[in-house]
């Protein structure tokens, strides 16, 4: 297929945006990267419409040719990492090391993890019962079982903060179970996604199966949710957006996965060690500048411990270099946007006025340019601070204390978010009792490694179905009951 820059991809075509075109911006040097596709509406819909068209034929593939199809992208995923890499990290603005490690690898192994994925037996066999008769039919021996069918068509809709992974995780799965696509990237970073489109086109997935839009005003994803083409909404975001998709899919009937916001509460005990903990801490805290949604911003710190982990913290902040994410040793580069920055430095301003005590950060690093936060702590916040309640997605924790197990678990569970909250303790049992009571959709005990196997997803706004695995492809399928006499 021919390369003709970063395009839309429909129904097999490569196309221009009918509305045009914008600017990507380079978050570090605020320099324009490159110009992405603006979708018309009618683009849209005409995507989604080549979706469906494409379901039929799609869905009855056999699961070993979709697997190979998974695995011949990610092959082709291998062979253009040095073309993805500079562009994810130029339009992310995320270090180089972390883009090198993260953003584009990790894009690989989730397409051959759903490749196996697809291999996953799609039936359920049921024990043979024997029913008695009813006026609907005799009874005797009935044989049963249930097939995962697909959804149908997919809209994959997702933030900025890793632009190729995020939408793996979702395409993966979602063709792996026998579903059509249409991507939509957000705004800032869609670039290395049309190239995404281009590869999984490249590798042979039959013209609708997979659809790429892209654009910068609100109804390029407005007009996906809403289109009648689609069945389910595939979405992570931020929690308002996800209300917003849900009152309009809901309209629709169309099955939803959402993975929202979070506010992660990283609780340590006066028995925790502290290296470990502060450690852990710190390591998330500075991870991508902040914009991770599990990160463990609400630190809750019992009074025994509480000076030493302000002051451990303060110090890790210290030795986190800030700077052009191009430089091997730059751990915090800049956010996403002088947008995004704006809010971050308003949330920390509210936080200080309600009566946090900024300990580190609070200003912008001096440079030149780009939309950069030095890391920012605040302590002794009260739970009721809005810097404690409310999501920055930005280098900044804030402090809270606590005296005993009841009070550090209402806490923990006092915002409006339960996406991933830690806990530090040297007592294996008194961690596994409070995780037990943290309402939240994944914990970490004296760690922030994951277990990609491990279901993700969020209680309360947090989100709605879970992600990862077995599970995260179960997502995608609906359930089909078969019984028969026999
Ligand atoms: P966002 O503002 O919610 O945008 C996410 C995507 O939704 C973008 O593609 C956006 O594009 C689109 N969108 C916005 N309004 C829409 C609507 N009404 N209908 C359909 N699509 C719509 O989020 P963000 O600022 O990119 O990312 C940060 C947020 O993501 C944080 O809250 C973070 O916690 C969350 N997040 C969650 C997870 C998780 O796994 N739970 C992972 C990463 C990030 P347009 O703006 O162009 O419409």
């Amino acid at each position: 297929m021919a390369t003709q820059g970063y395009q839309l991809l429909i129904g097999g075509e490569r196309a221009d945006g009918d509305a045009g075109s914008y600017d990507i911006v380079n978050p570090a040097t605020e320099a324009v990267v490159a110009q992405a596709p603006e979708a018309s509406t009618a683009q849209v819909e005409a995507a989604a419409a080549a979706a469906a068209e494409a379901f039929p034929a799609w869905s009855r593939t056999k699961p070993e040719e979709r697997a190979a199809l998974l695995n011949k992208a990610a092959d082709l995923l291998r062979e253009r990492m040095d073309e993805l890499i500079p562009l994810v990290q130029a339009e992310t603005g995320a270090t180089l090391r972390l883009t090198q490690t993260m953003q584009v690898p990790t894009c690989i192994e989730r397409f051959r993890r759903y490749a196996t994925g697809a291999l996953e037996p799609a039936t359920i066999p049921l024990p043979r019962r024997e029913m008695p008769s009813t006026p609907l039919a005799p009874g005797g021996l009935m044989g049963a079982m249930v097939i995962r069918q697909p959804v149908g068509v997919v809209a994959c809709i997702t933030p900025y903060n890793f632009p190729i992974v995020n939408m793996a995780g979702k395409v993966g799965p979602a063709l792996a179970m026998g579903n059509t696509v249409v991507v939509k990237p957000a705004p800032q970073d869609p670039l290395a996604v049309t190239v995404f489109g281009e590869i999984l086109h490249d590798a042979g997935f039959p013209a609708g199966v997979v659809n790429v839009v892209t654009g910068s005003a609100p109804e390029t994803g407005q007009a996906l949710v809403a289109s009648p083409d689609v069945d389910m909404v595939s979405f992570t975001g931020s929690t308002p957006v996800g209300q917003a998709i849900g009152e309009v899919a809901g309209r629709g009937m169309k099955r939803l996965l959402l993975e929202l916001g979070g506010k992660g509460a990283g609780i340590v005990f006066d028995d925790a060690d502290l290296a470990t903990a502060i450690g852990t801490i710190s390591s998330v805290w500075a991870f991508h500048a902040g914009q991770i949604c599990t990160a463990p911003t609400r630190v809750i710190a019992q009074r025994g411990v509480y000076d030493q982990v302000v002051a451990g913290l303060q110090k890790a902040s210290g030795r986190m270099t800030v700077g052009d994410p191009l430089a091997p040793d730059t751990v915090v580069g800049p956010l996403v946007s002088a947008l995004q920055r704006d809010r971050v430095e308003s949330l920390v301003r509210r936080g200080v006025e309600a009566g946090g005590e900024l300990v580190a950060g609070g200003s912008r690093p001096e440079v030149d340019t780009g939309f950069y936060v030095a890391p920012t702590l605040s302590a002794g916040c009260k739970p009721d601070n809005p810097a404690v309640q409310q999501e920055f997605f930005g280098p900044v924790v804030v402090v809270v204390p606590f005296d005993d197990e009841d009070e550090a678990v209402a806490i923990a569970n006092s915002t409006e978010f339960g996406l991933y909250d830690y806990v530090f303790s040297a007592d294996t049992g008194r961690a596994l009792r409070v995780a037990r009571q943290l309402r939240t959709g994944n914990v970490g005990l004296n760690t922030a490694q994951r277990n990609h196997e491990a279901p993700f997803g969020g209680f309360k706004m947090s989100g709605v179905g879970r992600d990862g695995g077995s599970f995260g492809l179960h997502a995608y399928s609906e359930l089909q009951s078969i019984v028969w006499p026999g």
